[in-house]
């Protein structure tokens, strides 16, 4: 038996009834009553690392607000926390105060460049494999699934009128579904309080309104995005299928129906073979069609509803298996390597496709048929991408570990600018606020540099006037002084002189300093 033998092909091969949504015969206007989908469970290895990259992200969403992170025992415990009421971001070991919002603007940045490196590489690989859409779509999958059976079943149950056994499994799915979306909603307010005590308070009506409102919104848009509107969502309301197009060039990697060895497609090879006529791999299955969860063609080329989650190509390996032809019928291609091979199928273009000018006589490819050249990753539009990726990360690195745990900022009076004392001296007021952004207690100190004659008092502080001032901080908070510094008019040497107070922790040696104006009449 040669790999080419065609008595045991095309008649093996199971047959499925399947039409994409928006073949070009029925296509539609854009905002089209929508044909449902029946997404087929496809097998194979892309299958397989959805699964893999599905289980990963629910798992990361749903587990992270339990995780603990022992901060001591003046800083919330919750390894990840948006705490709204004190204005900070708490991740494991970095705590992001509200003027350190640039660093999580620099990770948006950098997820941005990511996301940008990851679709010139690999095409639309963030919607097939991990946007919350997707995954939450494949999670609803999962349950109707496994209540109303795979495609074929729950086409005949959807056509079939309502009775007992169809209202049973409805109401299952929905409520499943439901639960699903209410654990969805739950798990992301929990992002935003201590997760076990706002667990407790949800259940026993002592939570805040807003925690039952968020709940609800999201319970709502969970169920309706991933329930019922599915790949709706990504056709008419995401935006990224129409921004992505401008990341890819002819070295991107996406899901390709390589029509130079599938077409002519048939169904009856062997009929085709004894008329003469050239017969591709693709022997009209619609395997690919029927695991589509976006309910479209490969075979019709690259779509914007393609989601590039490369299920179509577990499908076709699969068929091809069974007809012990090469696998990749429909792969991860680059333009260039298709055109390469197109050219080659066609000699050059002057004729229709030809399989048999890309296989030898069992059948198989020829060697120098590629279908995916991975040298191609690596080229200046990646490249620039990956440098802007690594650069924004090292400064945000950088950032994070040479950014201030104290600081202290000054805030001269301005009415009065300044104050004559009875003994003639000049008195300035100013507002210190000092920053501790650990959280342990610190004792610091302040102290005065320049202006040789002042001292300083602090209201609050009963110590006499001198150049240095101890001071307490409480862990995580600012504290706000009001100090006054004093000069002899003697020392006046022009209206406006300048001093620094200089604050510093003598524990950690961590230190910070704000220079200031002192104001004096003309002398
Ligand atoms: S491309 Fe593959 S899965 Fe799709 S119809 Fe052809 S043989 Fe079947
Ligand atoms: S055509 Fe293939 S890769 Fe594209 S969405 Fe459908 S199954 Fe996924």
């Amino acid at each position: 038996m040669t790999a080419f033998d065609t008595s045991i092909e095309r008649n093996a091969i199971e047959q499925h009834t399947a039409e994409p949504v928006n073949a070009p015969r029925i296509r539609q206007p854009l905002y089209a009553p929508r044909r449902k989908i029946f997404p087929r469970r496809a097998e194979g290895t892309f299958r397989r690392f959805k699964w893999l990259v599905m289980l990963i992200t629910l798992m990361i969403y749903y587990v992270t607000p339990w995780l603990r992170w022992d901060r001591g025992p003046h800083a919330p415990d919750q390894a990840v926390l948006v705490d709204m009421a004190n204005r900070r971001f708490y991740f494991f070991f970095v705590e992001i105060w509200p003027q350190e919002f640039w660093l999580v603007a620099g990770l948006l940045v950098m997820a941005g460049f990511g996301l940008f490196l990851v679709t010139s590489v690999v095409g639309r690989a963030w919607c097939g494999y991990a946007c919350p859409q997707t995954v939450w779509v494949d999670l609803f999958l999962v349950v109707e699934r496994a209540i109303e059976g795979d495609r074929n079943a729950r086409i005949k149950l959807d056509a079939a009128p309502y009775d007992a056994r169809k209202l049973a499994l409805r109401v299952s799915k929905h409520a499943i579904w439901l639960l699903i979306a209410v654990a969805t909603g739950g798990a992301w307010i929990l992002y935003f309080a201590d997760a076990p005590s706002l667990f407790v308070g949800l259940f026993t009506a002592q939570a805040a309104p807003i925690a039952y409102i968020t709940v609800a919104v999201l319970t709502a848009t969970t169920y309706v995005f991933g329930g019922l509107m599915r790949e709706q969502v990504c056709t008419y309301m995401c935006p990224w299928p129409r921004i992505q197009a401008a990341m890819l060039d002819e070295n991107s990697l996406t899901v390709t129906y390589n029509d130079w060895r599938g077409e002519p497609r048939s169904r009856h090879a062997k009929k085709a073979l004894a008329a003469g006529d050239a017969v591709g791999d693709c022997v009209d299955c619609n395997a690919c069609v029927a695991v589509c969860p976006m309910g479209i063609d490969i075979r019709d080329g690259q779509q914007l509803e393609c989601i590039t989650c490369a299920l179509c190509i577990d499908a076709c390996d699969g068929v091809m298996d069974k007809l012990n032809r090469d696998r990749g019928l429909i792969s991860y291609a680059t333009l260039a390597d298709y055109n390469q091979n197109m050219a080659l199928a066609t000699a050059n273009g002057t004729s229709a496709i030809y399989p048999e000018r890309v296989r030898g006589r069992d059948g198989r490819l020829l060697p120098g048929i590629t279908n995916v050249r991975f040298t191609r990753i690596v080229r200046p539009r990646t490249m620039v991408y990956f440098a802007a990726w690594s650069l924004v990360g090292l400064a945000l690195l950088y950032g994070l570990m040479t950014r201030d745990r104290l600081q202290v900022n000054v805030l001269h009076d301005r009415n009065p600018q300044y104050v004559v004392l009875s003994d003639g001296s000049i008195r300035n007021g100013y507002t210190v606020k000092l920053l501790n952004k650990i959280p342990e207690p610190r004792a610091v100190v302040i102290s005065l540099e320049g202006l040789p004659d002042a001292a300083m008092s602090a209201v609050g502080i009963n110590e006499p006037a001198s150049r240095k001032l101890a001071v307490t901080l409480e862990p995580d908070r600012l504290r706000t002084l009001k100090i006054y510094v004093a000069q002899p008019a003697a020392a006046i040497n022009g209206s406006v002189q300048t001093l620094r107070f200089v604050v510093e922790d003598p524990s950690s040696f961590e230190t910070d300093s704000y220079t200031a104006s002192f104001e004096a009449p003309q002398p």
